[in-house]
């Protein structure tokens, strides 16, 4: 007879997790996976970080009981990560019109962030999100239940942003809607908007009575700590409600620790107030509070001028060996395939770049060369290293 399981579908499977599948049953020993989203270093290994060494180190010389954090996380947490995002001297900071909690990675600050809004905005309001996104936006906002729409972003003609697409879609979008902007390294383009296309959007978002909602997981892998949060200072300087998820997954190399924060900025202190403890009861009725350890590992390199001064020296280090990436991917493919023009790999930023591969492309790398990558020929520019960029050069000349 029925029961609750009989008519359960299988769930489709997740593209990425598919793709790491497909490289862990491949037996070919010169394999390569540059599906995932995961920096690896010259030596193609997940880099601990000395900075999170050290602080380890730290943290097992006092070591403490293991009692509840507080709902909002760990409070040195919360505002290290308040001042790494909004800048130490922001007005919203000593304003106290910030509010930051610690979250479970940047996908437990956006899953935050779109259970409060689902709960606070008008019944009929909407998302949108570019058009391609991180392959989870979509989900996690029609999972906290909103209606998801894209607004144009990538242009593969010129493989960047169709700016004037994305600036009409702004234009139309209803007051109040959510839109889900990257602040830095577009996941899966690499398309960033420049400086002056973020003051187009900035005026119509606010102008429209638009609610930004900031995704920042790369910060510090587009020019630099201060200069990636920029946009984040400039969306607060003009004054509209504001969301940021950020995650140190990829900057500190913590991916299984998952830390991450959401950040709500209000137009007063007691309106931040009122905020702070609703979101509590959005974390209350989901997991209760955070996990302690990686927010202890943040909390101690960032309070500390030596480990936080080792940090950023470690992420450039990062940043620095992905952009050499994107040059040498660059030059071997103008020798080696000289009627395809790949110049624009180094202007993208980040981990990702939207090669332009196709479907057909991709799985003959797959199939004949062990290459693995998404079928939208997305590349983590981060999984390639001085050994073996020339075989990838080499195997996507013979596929072009
Ligand atoms: N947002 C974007 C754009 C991402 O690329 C990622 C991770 O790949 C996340 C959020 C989620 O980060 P986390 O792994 O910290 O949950």
């Amino acid at each position: 007879s029925a029961s609750l399981f009989t008519a359960i579908e299988m769930a489709p499977r997740d593209p990425i997790l598919g793709v790491t599948d497909g490289f862990n049953s491949d037996k070919n020993p010169q394999k390569i996976n540059l599906g995932v989203g995961v920096y690896s270093d010259d030596d193609s290994k997940v880099p601990l970080l000395q900075c999170v060494r050290k602080a380890e180190a730290q943290l097992i010389e006092k070591l403490s009981p293991r009692t509840y954090l507080p709902i909002d996380g760990l409070a040195a947490y919360d505002k290290a990560v308040q001042e790494l995002v909004f800048g130490a001297d922001s007005a919203v900071i000593t304003e106290k019109r910030a509010i930051t909690v610690q979250a479970i990675g940047g996908t437990g600050a956006l899953k935050l962030g779109a259970d409060f809004l689902k709960r606070f905005s008008a019944e009929n309001t909407q998302v949108w999100i570019s058009d391609p996104s991180w392959e989870n936006h979509r989900a996690l906002f029609e999972f906290a239940g909103f209606t998801v729409n894209n607004y144009p972003y990538y242009d593969a003609a010129t493989r960047g942003v169709n700016f004037a697409g994305m600036l009409d879609a702004l234009k139309t979008m209803p007051r109040g809607a959510i839109v889900l902007l990257h602040a830095c390294c577009h996941n899966p383009t690499g398309a960033d908007l420049s400086s002056d296309q973020w003051t187009e959007v900035i005026q119509v978002v606010t102008q429209n009575g638009l609610v930004p909602f900031l995704d920042m997981a790369y910060q510090g892998f587009g020019d630099g700590i201060d200069a990636d949060g920029e946009v984040v200072r400039r969306f607060t300087d003009a004054g509209c409600p504001l969301f940021i998820s950020n995650s140190f997954s990829k900057s500190f190399s913590l991916y299984g620790e998952r830390v991450g924060a959401l950040s709500i900025v209000a137009t007063t202190a007691e309106e931040a107030g009122r905020i702070l403890s609703q979101l509590k009861r959005v974390i209350r009725t989901n997991y209760s509070n955070p996990p302690i350890h990686g927010g202890q590992v943040v909390a101690t390199a960032l309070a500390s001028p030596e480990l936080r001064a080792l940090w950023e020296e470690e992420l450039a280090g990062m940043r620095v060996r992905i952009r050499e990436m994107r040059e040498l991917l660059a030059k071997k493919l103008k020798e080696q395939a000289p009627a395809h023009d790949f110049s624009f790999v180094t202007k993208q930023r980040g981990m990702f770049s939207y090669t332009g591969l196709t479907k057909a492309q991709v799985e003959k790398l797959r199939d004949e060369f062990s290459i693995h990558t998404i079928d939208t020929g997305r590349i983590c520019v981060a999984a390639l290293n001085t050994k073996n960029i020339d075989y990838v050069v080499a195997s996507i000349a013979k596929v072009l």
